[in-house]
């Protein structure tokens, strides 16, 4: 009310700065719903005191968005300023409030790197509703207000003048109410993810003007010396040939192999396999763990990195095998740049791809054509085929399995998972386990099929888990240090044909006898490399775990 006192309205029109306190308030009450309902969930405050905490968080969150804008409150740029946050506002709203997600740097990531039939699976008559009730109905009134128009230096004034006033409100309203607030903050890191819509605009700026420690320095050779030990008792004629299956977002908790009491593993549990039972994933998203499987940097190191460095696949290729990528979904996150790759999502092929997209098992269907066209001397020494699965991304779990795979009915077919009884979002999440299962266990046949002229093995691995409503938590993408055990616990299996267990000298029985070590995407580099016989002096042996396993 201070505020609105600065700029009476004069004439009809509207200062800009009266838009700015409007905006403020309608932002910090409205547009943070979500965040005051899980405020009021959470026991760490009670009664009357609870009420006058939440005031007061929402006069801080007012104070500084007003703040902000004050910085952009000139006649032609505060209507769209406010607009832009509104907008902000209200898709973090929707998707809060439908997901339990929370809006940080690495999520806004993964918004930039969805592609369009991502986009077109999350929308939704209620996301329509949220942004029209949330964004829309003011930007109407905003956009039909008619200025005030004030000399420039006036303006400079007045936008100062509400910039200082409103910080120092909010400073002193945090005094206030410092000690709850600092233990709030401490005890639930996620709530500072909610606060729109300055969650959105920290992380939007985090991307682009924020200094950030993402690696600048030059792209960096790894593994100059990397060569394929010589190995005995290797027939030149049957080269090793690995398929490196990159799941997408199956949780651990959902398979039967490790444990879960729904039959979602029935046709691998009937192979020769491995399935490891406490694997970490480097991150929760797509975007964070896919690049960090494939370096030779741990979680740890990855993320403090000054460099980007070249990854397994540029050590396998420059050891002298054949590589392949073959994605069936967005992309590879930049990891097959130097390597032949072709993205199948996109082929018409009958009884393998529907209204814009295609089963994991097209893959299979390309995979021969794609192998025969790399290089014959590559091949003769072996083979390493990443295939990037669809798999289970979400929210749209139904539409990833084909009829004959409804195993459990009845399914959520609500891209709004949190519209639909949970069962119903279990159902239809486990049915795109059944299929992975199905699609493993299909990689593993047609692997089978090539023992005459290769010797094969497989493992899969996926970027990360999924939360299925558990603790009332959706999808994947939470900050790595609150994020459940749903979301980073994944799946990681291998198959060993008797052939590659012959020339690698792992036995499967010795992996199973160790299923129950904890392990982590931290390994993968090393122990692909070394079960690729790759011999270089970036491969570390304590990091492998078929080493443990070799000669038994
Ligand atoms: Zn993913």
């Amino acid at each position: 009310m201070r505020i609105m006192f600065l700029n009476p309205p004069s004439q009809q029109t509207r200062s800009a700065l009266s838009l700015v306190v409007l905006a403020s308030i309608w932002l910090a009450v409205l547009g943070n719903w979500v965040l005051w309902r899980n405020l009021l969930a959470l026991p760490d405050l009670a009664g009357l005191h609870r009420l006058f905490f939440g005031a007061a968080f929402a006069l801080i969150i007012a104070c500084v968005t007003a703040a902000l804008l004050s910085l952009l409150a000139w006649r032609v740029t505060v209507k769209p300023a406010i607009s832009v946050l509104l907008l902000l506002a209200a898709f973090s709203t929707y998707y809060m409030a439908m997901y339990g997600i929370v809006v940080d740097t690495p999520m806004v990531v993964n918004v930039f790197q969805t592609d369009t039939r991502e986009a077109r699976d999350q929308l939704s008559w209620r996301l329509l509703i949220t942004v029209i009730g949330l964004a829309g109905v003011p930007m109407v009134w905003l956009w039909r207000q008619p200025m005030q128009a004030l000399p420039l230096g006036k303006q400079l004034i007045r936008n100062l003048g509400l910039f200082v006033l409103a910080l120092a409100l909010a400073f002193g309203t945090i005094q206030m109410i410092f000690q709850d607030f600092a233990s709030l903050m401490r005890n639930h890191t996620q709530l500072r993810y909610q606060i729109n819509p300055l969650n959105s605009v920290y992380a939007l700026l985090d991307l682009t003007v924020i200094p950030s420690d993402a690696p600048k320095g030059p792209m960096q050779v790894l593994g100059e010396d990397a060569q394929i030990k010589h190995r005995e008792g290797l027939p030149p004629q049957r080269p090793p040939l690995l398929v490196f299956v990159l799941g997408e977002t199956a949780r651990s908790q959902s398979f039967s192999l490790n444990g879960y009491e729904r039959a979602t593993n029935p046709l691998l549990a009937q192979e020769n396999i491995t399935s490891f039972q406490h694997v970490a994933s480097c991150g929760t998203s797509t975007a964070e763990s896919v690049p960090c499987m494939f370096s030779h940097l741990g979680r740890a190191d990855f993320s403090k990195r000054t460099n980007e460095f070249e990854n397994m696949l540029d050590v396998l290729q420059r050891a002298g095998y054949a590589v392949l990528w073959i994605d069936n979904q967005s992309g590879c996150k930049d990891q097959c740049n130097r390597i032949p790759n072709i993205n199948t999502s996109d082929l018409k092929i009958f009884g393998e791809c529907e209204s814009g997209e295609c089963r994991d098992t097209v893959m299979l269907t390309q995979i021969d054509a794609e192998l025969s066209k790399l290089p014959a001397e590559r091949r003769a020494r072996g083979t390493v085929v990443v295939m990037h699965q669809m798999g289970s991304h979400g929210p749209a779990y139904f539409k990833r399995t084909p009829a004959e795979f409804k195993t459990f009915k009845p399914e959520c077919t609500d891209t709004s998972l949190s519209q639909c009884d949970r069962n119903q979002v279990v159902n239809a999440y486990d049915n795109t386990i059944v299929f992975t299962d199905y699609f493993l266990s299909r990689v593993i046949a047609w692997l089978k099929t090539q023992e005459k002229n290769h010797t094969p093995a497989m493992l899969y691995v996926s970027d990360h888990g999924e939360s299925l409503g558990e603790k009332n938590i959706y999808l994947h993408g939470l900050p790595y240090s609150v994020a459940p055990p749903e979301q980073t616990t994944v799946p990681l299996i291998t198959w060993l044909s008797p052939s590659f267990e012959k020339l690698s000298r792992v036995s499967t029985r010795c992996l199973q006898a160790n299923r129950d070590k904890p392990l982590s995407h931290d390994n993968l580099f090393h122990s692909v490399l070394g079960l690729m016989s790759v011999k270089t002096s970036v491969y570390q042996r304590e990091l492998d775990f078929f080493a443990a396993c070799e000669g038994s």
